[in-house]
């Protein structure tokens, strides 16, 4: 196994419908921006998950973001990280992120989570 296949640590799954094919993206660094772009590219680009890799030397998946869990119990971040109404596009991908347990979009249980902790 050459170096670029012991870091591939995420291959977004397979899209859904009529998806382009050929294209193929390549993403160094496991970070934020890393996860997001995948995100972006499947929801509006319409490239197929499978067509997307992320290389990341650490192993672990997050960046600067430090979070640690797992789908079954979900994810913590060891910092307190501000998340404010600016964040527009932060919002936007969230919208069509379904919560852990499916009933929301992660925007809604953020915007809700916010509400109860007033600054
Ligand atoms: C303590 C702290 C608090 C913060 N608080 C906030 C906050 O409240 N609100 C906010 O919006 N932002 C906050 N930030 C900033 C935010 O966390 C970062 O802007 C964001 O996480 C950066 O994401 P990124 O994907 O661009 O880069 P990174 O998270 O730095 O990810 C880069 C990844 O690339 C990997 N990498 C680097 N070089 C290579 C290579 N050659 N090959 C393979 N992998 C490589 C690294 O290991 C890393 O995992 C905070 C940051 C810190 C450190």
């Amino acid at each position: 196994m050459d170096i670029a296949e012991d870091n591939v640590i995420a291959s977004a799954p397979a899209g859904q419908g009529s998806r382009r094919s050929g294209t193929k993206v390549y993403l160094v660094g496991g970070g934020i921006a890393s996860l997001a772009a995948p995100a972006f590219m499947i929801r509006d680009g319409d490239v197929l998950g499978r067509d997307i890799t992320i290389f990341e030397e650490s192993g672990k998946i997050g960046g600067s973001l430090d979070g640690a869990g797992s789908p079954q119990n979900g994810y913590v971040l060891r910092g307190g990280r501000m998340i404010e109404r600016k964040y527009l596009c932060t919002y936007d991908l969230f919208s069509s992120i379904p919560t852990l347990d499916g009933s929301r979009s992660v925007t809604d249980e953020i915007f809700t989570w916010n509400e109860t902790m007033k600054t």
